[in-house]
């Protein structure tokens, strides 16, 4: 079983969890995920360890609820316990000391963009960070990014905090600065938001990573379901990814992947409400 120290909501239906994973906390590097299950017969959740503490034993996982499963994983009070926490899954991030880096995180993407821009700042990268979402109200880990970036800038669709617009607007004013034109790109949010990000990287030739969150079920690479075209080449995104090469990626070929269960997740929540 693997203790649950706190449980504390950060934005709407966005949970942070830390979680006692002595094994895991020790071993896990930027980039890399979990696979949470909530007691033996429920779904098994892919979730990247939003932070570590090997001194503690402690990990961070950032959960939005927005199915069945993760509404009862959060719904698990500080004090309470998940059955289990497999990993740390997937390769780590490569990080390296590019220079002036930006990283950008649409909605709760930004989660899972935060153990990037701490490992990024480490190497001694100028970042740029650039997060965004829907209002004020989604905008999440700006006082915990602020002190790792070099500027961090803040974007809602309906003006209630920052500028107005999306993630991409300062992305491209930066693009068009020579002066202050990224050497590497970090993206991750939905995945309309990565392709944008790709499309406006790729004329520069920067090196754009994105990282991609396909359904994914056992996270070992034998199942094959979490497959995406990576340079017209089939990879699987728990053992190969969860990070790409953003110019190489099939956008919309994961877009369709994602929504294969679309009509059946409409019918669950008609039927149950979640
Ligand atoms: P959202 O739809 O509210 O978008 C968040 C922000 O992303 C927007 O405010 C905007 O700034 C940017 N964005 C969205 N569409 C864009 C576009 N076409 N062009 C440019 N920028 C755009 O996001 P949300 O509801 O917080 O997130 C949900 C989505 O994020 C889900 O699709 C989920 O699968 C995905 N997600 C991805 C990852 C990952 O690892 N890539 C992790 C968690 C969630």
């Amino acid at each position: 079983m693997f203790n649950v120290i706190s449980n504390e909501l950060l934005a709407e239906n966005l949970h942070k969890m830390v979680i006692s994973a002595p094994r895991v906390a020790r071993a896990r590097k930027p980039g890399q995920f979990v696979i949470v299950r909530l007691a033996p017969g429920e779904e098994r959740i892919p979730l990247t360890i939003g932070d570590a503490d090997a001194q503690a034993g402690t990990i961070t996982l950032f959960i939005q609820a927005i199915g069945a499963s993760t509404q009862k994983i959060v719904a698990t009070p500080a004090g309470g316990a998940l059955r289990d926490v497999a990993g740390p899954l997937g390769k780590e991030t490569h990080i390296a000391n590019w220079g002036r880096v930006a990283c950008v995180g649409g909605g709760v993407g930004t989660a899972v963009l935060f153990p990037l821009v701490k490992a990024l700042a480490g190497a001694g990268n100028r970042i740029t960070t650039i997060i965004g979402g829907r209002s004020s109200r989604y905008i999440i880990l700006a006082d915990e990014l602020a002190p790792l970036s070099e500027r961090l800038l803040v974007t809602t669709e309906d003006g209630t905090l920052g500028s107005t617009g999306f993630v991409t607007g300062p992305l491209q004013e930066m693009l068009a600065d020579p002066e202050r034109a990224p050497q590497a790109v970090f993206a991750v949010g939905p995945v309309p938001m990565m392709k944008a990000v790709a499309e406006l990287t790729r004329p520069h030739g920067i090196e754009t990573v994105v990282s991609l969150n396909p359904i994914m079920i056992d996270g070992t690479g034998m199942c094959g379901g979490c497959r995406v075209q990576i340079g017209g080449a089939t990879k699987f995104a728990c053992v190969d990814g969860p990070e790409f090469d953003a110019h190489l990626v099939d956008f919309d070929g994961l877009s369709d992947r994602l929504s294969s269960y679309r009509k059946e997740e409409a019918a669950r929540h008609a039927a149950t409400g979640c």
